[in-house]
């Protein structure tokens, strides 16, 4: 569910006023008052629908509120049958969409039979919209019951079970193939949408013992079922599930923080991988609290494959190797909590984490380079460009500079944690805060840096 964005914004506003006091009191360089500019709305996201030059009305995005979901995986049929129970509303007349890559065999939506549209997404490569149509009006919750079935690529199964695992494959062995979240596995939006999933998971065939690793609450409700309940922060990129009857070694341990206790899980095929990798978390933990501020997170579950390239993080999750688990760990504060609202913002992250694995260089203000495009892409947009962990560091290192004489960058981003603590955010956004921090405009800079013009 998107918060109230208006009021969100006037309270951005006004904490950037405070902010700005206490900068340019510490500041004396930046003599000038910043020019505060009202923080920019995230566009909300609508298509105009064609059909042979017929006019078919607007699309428009879906606000989910809760998604409830049964699957039913098939050992033997290697499928999985799934219906979800989709709350939502939309802000602005017209046909609503949202995202699920699966064979979908009906939706009902308030009670009655829907026909749907797939549609691509302007401007991007690979988005397809699932629109249902049938215009609604904004103000009243609707649900949409969706009957589906997940095929064979999005389902790994064993001899006698599952080896089922929510997965972004664009990091991992499945190198061709699309990066995704988890539209695969239920309906879901684009990232700026946080809403509360349930998913109820049963395993049809299978026998043996079969482990659950998951960011969420995990009930077992009888033999090879499960319900798994998500915090309602958590959006499509956020959820971490992994049901599997593979022997694993599982390492738990905890670490002290901040705020709480954080429960730590650390499994893969070698034992030894799991040691090292409980044995670095709680050192890192404590890096990153002192720099960034309380683990945001109700735990953290990390997976060490026995093969793995690069790693990918979730919300308190990570699949990844030894050396990435730093990487993939400090996600947890950007990324899957300060979280990008779409691919226009998903450069963010990335430059923040990357600047941070190559040790906090400081760049030279104002940049001299060639222009980059790290976030000048269509509202449709879902993924970031690979150029975010090449130029996004520099840019970083390079605000780093700016900020020399009012505590770095590290000090920022740990303000940029406190007052963004798991909601989306966007360049916009971004691009206020450090522009109040300073107090100068960063205009040129975005606009050469950032949208690549
Ligand atoms: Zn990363």
């Amino acid at each position: 569910m998107k918060k109230l964005i208006l009021a969100r914004n006037f309270l951005i506003f006004s904490t950037l006023i405070t902010l700005t006091t206490l900068v340019t009191r510490i500041d004396s360089a930046a003599a000038n008052e910043p020019t505060l500019k009202p923080v920019v709305r995230p566009v909300s996201r609508t298509l105009q629908l064609m059909n042979h030059e017929k006019n078919q009305g607007l699309a428009v995005e879906a606000d989910l509120s809760s998604v409830d979901i049964d699957l039913s995986i098939g050992v033997s049929s290697q499928r999985a049958l799934a219906r979800a129970v989709v709350t939502f509303s939309v802000t602005e007349a017209g046909n609503p969409f949202f995202l699920l890559d699966a064979k979908i065999k009906s939706i009902v939506l308030d009670g009655s039979s829907v026909e749907i549209n797939r549609v691509s997404a302007p401007g991007t490569d690979s988005t397809e919209l699932v629109v249902l149509m049938r215009p609604l009006e904004p103000g009243t919750p609707h649900v949409a019951v969706v009957d589906y079935v997940i095929g064979s690529s999005h389902l790994d199964f064993s001899e006698s079970g599952v080896n089922f695992q929510t997965q972004m494959r664009d990091t991992q062995i499945a190198w061709k193939s699309r990066r995704h979240y988890f539209e695969c596995y239920g309906p879901t939006g684009y990232e700026s949408d946080q809403y509360a999933l349930t998913l109820h998971v049963a395993l049809i065939g299978a026998y043996g013992r079969h482990r659950i690793f998951a960011n969420g609450t995990v009930q077992e409700t009888q033999e090879h079922a499960w319900t798994i309940t998500f915090p309602s922060y958590f959006s499509s990129s956020s959820f971490y599930l992994h049901i599997t009857d593979a022997p694993l070694a599982v390492v738990e341990t905890h670490y002290a923080g901040l705020e709480r206790d954080i429960p730590i899980t650390v499994y893969s095929e070698l034992k030894g991988r799991a040691r090292k990798g409980a044995h670095a978390l709680p050192e890192l933990l404590e890096q990153y609290e002192r720099n960034f501020g309380p683990y945001p997170h109700a735990s953290f579950i990390a997976y060490l494959p026995f093969i793995m390239f690069g790693g990918m993080e979730h919300s308190g999750a990570a699949v990844t190797t030894l050396d990435a688990l730093g990487h993939e760990l400090l996600h947890s504060w950007f990324g899957r909590c300060v979280s990008p609202s779409d691919g226009r913002s998903g450069w963010i992250d990335e430059a923040v984490v990357s600047w941070v694995d190559r040790g906090l260089p400081r760049g030279v203000w104002p940049p001299n380079r060639d222009h980059v495009n790290l976030g000048g892409f269509s509202i449709f947009e879902r993924f970031a460009t690979k150029q975010a962990y090449r130029a996004g560091p520099r840019f970083i290192a390079e605000l780093d500079g700016l900020l020399a004489n009012s505590g770095g960058m590290l000090a920022a981003l740990k303000d940029f944690y406190t007052l963004h603590r798991c909601e989306p955010i966007t360049t916009e956004i971004f691009q206020a805060f450090l522009e109040t921090r300073t107090g100068v405009s960063l205009d040129q800079e975005f606009k050469s840096y950032v949208m690549g013009q």
